[in-house]
């Protein structure tokens, strides 16, 4: 699904991502994990294309196609998802207007007719039973005043909505709570199938208490060091990051 060879990004001049590789097969789960400003927020961005990080070598390719080349928008109608650490807040606009809109312009991009009103709101009742979103929280403005396990749940529903055949998730440093991690991996496993694939980028192990990773990958200074199983995950909750950085320093 997802292959990235040799990728190299630079925010402002400074090479922050040095070479890293990484690939995803559908059906599979990632956790991306490192020290902080390794670069894992910088990798999720890239991904996502957005603006800022300049691609200064290496390729990535998205089911056959290249995604580098592929504006944003593209990507997402290509069936890339990124959840942002702090998704935007749009005043006067509805979470329920805001879906239909980016569903809508998916749809478009894959030329398929839009979705009328009846059959949007059968789906996002279906969806919301699955991911078990409060109505509530649909028809307020996105995101205005949520608190930080409502915007988890949210991004969870736009997940659900979406249907992305890849979401990327950054669950960075931000005072996540017990109750808002859960979400996020009942997110992600009850969206789990085959043919979707899921990378996500976390320091915490304890999120990958409820997500069962296929593989964790550590990020180190721009490249992924070391890869494993959720075992690697346990130890580097018992160890910290220290030995591997040492085992880079001795490698180098
Ligand atoms: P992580 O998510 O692993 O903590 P980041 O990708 O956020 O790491 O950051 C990696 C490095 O890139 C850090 O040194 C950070 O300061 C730098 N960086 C990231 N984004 C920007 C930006 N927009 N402008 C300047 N420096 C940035
Ligand atoms: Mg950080
Ligand atoms: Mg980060």
């Amino acid at each position: 699904m997802l292959k990235i060879k040799d990728l190299k990004a630079s925010v402002d001049g400074k090479e922050i991502l040095k070479g890293i590789n990484l690939e995803v097969k559908a059906g599979e789960v990632h956790a991306i994990m490192g020290p902080n400003g390794s670069g894992k927020s910088t990798l999720a961005s890239v991904l996502a294309g957005r603006a800022d990080y300049e691609v200064t070598g290496g390729s990535v390719e998205f089911l056959g196609k290249d995604l580098l080349d592929l504006a944003p928008e593209e990507r997402a109608g290509e069936g890339v998802f990124l959840a942002f650490q702090y998704p935007v807040e749009i005043p006067g606009v509805s979470n329920t207007n805001f879906l239909k809109t980016a569903v809508n312009e998916i749809r478009q991009y894959r030329k398929q007719e839009p979705l009328d009103s009846v059959t949007f709101l059968n789906i996002m009742k279906e969806k919301m039973k699955l991911v078990e979103i409060d109505q509530a929280l649909l028809k307020r403005s996105l995101n205005e005043g949520f608190s930080g396990g409502e915007k988890k749940r949210n991004e969870i529903f736009q997940m659900a909505m979406l249907e992305p055949k890849l979401s990327i998730l950054d669950e960075t440093d931000s005072g996540l709570d017990i109750d808002a991690l859960r979400i996020v991996a009942n997110g992600v496993n009850t969206l789990k199938s085959k043919e979707t694939a899921s990378i996500v980028v976390t320091h915490y192990q304890r999120l990958l208490d409820y997500i069962v990773p296929d593989f964790v990958h550590v990020l180190y200074n721009g490249r992924i060091v070391k890869s494993g199983t959720k075992e690697l995950a346990l130890e580097l909750e018992e160890k910290g990051y220290d030995w591997i950085k040492n085992e880079v320093k001795a490698g180098s």
